[in-house]
């Protein structure tokens, strides 16, 4: 519990309506978008300013209280669950941006929603490309902390591709700036990437200058059909090693896309094991060109049926049913649990055969959909929270997914982050003497270990694993 004397000193600083402790905010604040992890924080406090976030920081080092940054709370590792109490401190009031055309950069507040960033620079014929499927919720600060990927990623890179330069606040209250508005920058260690992706852990993000690129003349999008897995991965492959890199390059399991036809009755193929759907941006001729040599290279790897999109508007629409792949599986069962495993993508379809292959073994219910161009795969587990044995099998059967993607030269999350709910397996991937060295700038940014504490790293063995 945080004393009445502490409460009193931070009510001053941002305000009594911003600082919170009533039942309501601390219980709306308890969780986040991720099942079944819930704790509540002794606290919910709102900065304004890089001043307030300083002197929040200052009180929380010198009582040594947990202070656990927060966007939207859209993230799906457990990531802002308060699971040691203390303070959350919502960002969402620090929320002014600023274009420089001359520099093609957009300096924001973390607070700003994504989707509020791309319709800018848009209106500007300026393109911001990492697009979460979460963007009309998610702040850019989460999308920054968490480093997140969208259907992009292949062709434009993801967050930290974007950010230029960083003002963050330390444990201590003491501020840094990194990088700045420049393309070039090698002087000393990168902490601009270092800060990108530290899930909350290292700093508290109060300002980022983006990299703005110009907006591509025009989209074109197709899908295509598969009876057979090995053939939709053989035509990932293929297309890119011909040197072709569309903008998104996305891929649909069986369950998954039974599941979304269902919901967005688009005409979705629900017999087929697999599609993809493919999309890329550019000049017209440039698109065109590139939308004819992949649907040859469709045919020759096997695909059954293909189509091609007509206006950019349908392109748009057949993309959203892989966005809204999510909120359509969100309604068979009680309890959706969103897994990110990414392995090298010439080994998808065996990843897909290992998925399928577990969710068997544990008779659990397993939809794969992803981001087949980067080997970014999200199976996607049907269950029910209530049902204590369905959720020991899910957690082995997580844990030998995980483990597979390890053993294909994969890794444990491609977008989401470790937070409290992959940091058991953390290890797995970066092994003892890596994860020491993590430990060790966790230290040196964040000596009292206050800034979301438990995430990342966890003393815990998996099999011991609490849920409060
Ligand atoms: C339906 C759905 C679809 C999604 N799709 C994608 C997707 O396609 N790609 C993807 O990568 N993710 C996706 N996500 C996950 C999530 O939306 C992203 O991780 C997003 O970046 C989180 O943003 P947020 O504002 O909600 O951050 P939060 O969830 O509030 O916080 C996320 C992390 O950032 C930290 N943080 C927040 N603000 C700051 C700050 N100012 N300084 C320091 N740390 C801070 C928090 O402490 C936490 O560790 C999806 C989630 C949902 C629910």
């Amino acid at each position: 519990m945080i004393s009445p004397e502490i409460q009193a000193e931070l009510a001053a600083i941002v305000g009594e309506e911003q600082f919170r402790t009533d039942p309501e905010s601390r219980i709306s604040h308890s969780y986040d978008a991720t099942p079944m992890y819930q704790s509540l924080p002794d606290g919910v406090i709102y900065p304004t300013s890089t001043d307030e976030v300083q002197k929040i920081l200052r009180i929380a080092s010198k009582h040594s209280i947990p202070v656990v940054g927060r966007g939207s709370g859209s993230n799906l590792s457990a990531d802002t669950v308060p699971s040691k109490g203390g303070l959350v401190m919502v960002m969402t009031r620090m929320n002014r941006m600023e274009l420089d055309r001359e520099n093609h950069t957009l300096t924001v507040q973390p607070g700003v929603h994504t989707q509020r960033i791309h319709d800018t620079v848009e209106k500007e014929g300026l393109f911001y490309p990492p697009d979460p499927s979460s963007m009309a919720i998610s702040t850019i600060g989460g999308n920054i902390a968490e480093c997140s990927g969208g259907l992009r990623g292949l062709k434009y890179g993801t967050t930290k591709d974007y950010v230029l330069g960083l003002e963050a606040v330390l444990a201590s209250g003491e501020v840094i700036r990194t990088g700045g508005k420049l393309y070039k920058d090698v002087a000393g260690y990168d902490l601009t990437k270092l800060l990108v992706g530290s899930e909350g852990t290292l700093a508290i993000i109060t300002e980022a200058t983006l990299k703005l690129i110009p907006l591509p003349e025009s989209r074109r999008a197709m899908v295509a059909h598969y009876t057979d897995l090995d053939a939709a991965a053989r035509t990932v492959s293929r297309i890119l090693s011909e040197g072709i890199i569309p903008c998104t390059l996305e891929f649909m399991d069986q369950k998954t896309i039974q599941v979304v036809e269902e919901y967005a009755n688009i005409g979705l193929p629900k017999e087929m094991a697999a599609i993809l759907l493919i999309e890329q941006d550019g000049p017209p001729a440039i698109v065109e060109h590139d939308l004819r040599r992949i649907r040859e290279i469709c045919q020759e790897s096997g695909a059954t049926h293909l189509e091609v999109a007509q206006t950019e508007a349908e392109g748009t629409r057949v993309m959203a049913a892989r966005r809204n792949a999510l909120a359509a599986l969100a309604r068979l069962r009680p309890t959706l649990i969103l897994e990110d495993t990414t392995v090298p993508r010439s080994e998808i379809a065996s990843m897909v055969r290992e998925i399928n292959r577990i969710a068997d073994k544990y008779q659990l219910n397993i939809c794969t959909f992803g981001h087949a161009g980067d080997g970014n795969l999200h199976p996607t587990l049907l269950t029910d929270a209530r049902d204590p044995s369905e959720i020991e099998r899910a957690e082995q059967a997580f844990a030998d997914i995980f483990a597979a993607a390890i053993r294909l030269g994969g890794t444990i999350t491609g977008e989401h982050g470790v937070g409290l709910a992959k940091a058991p397996y953390l290890e797995w991937k970066t092994g003892r003497i890596a994860l020491d060295v993590m430990k060790g700038i966790k230290k040196v940014f964040d000596p009292q270990g206050i800034l979301n504490p438990g995430k990342i790293f966890t003393d815990t063995p998996r099999t011991e694993r609490g849920r409060d």
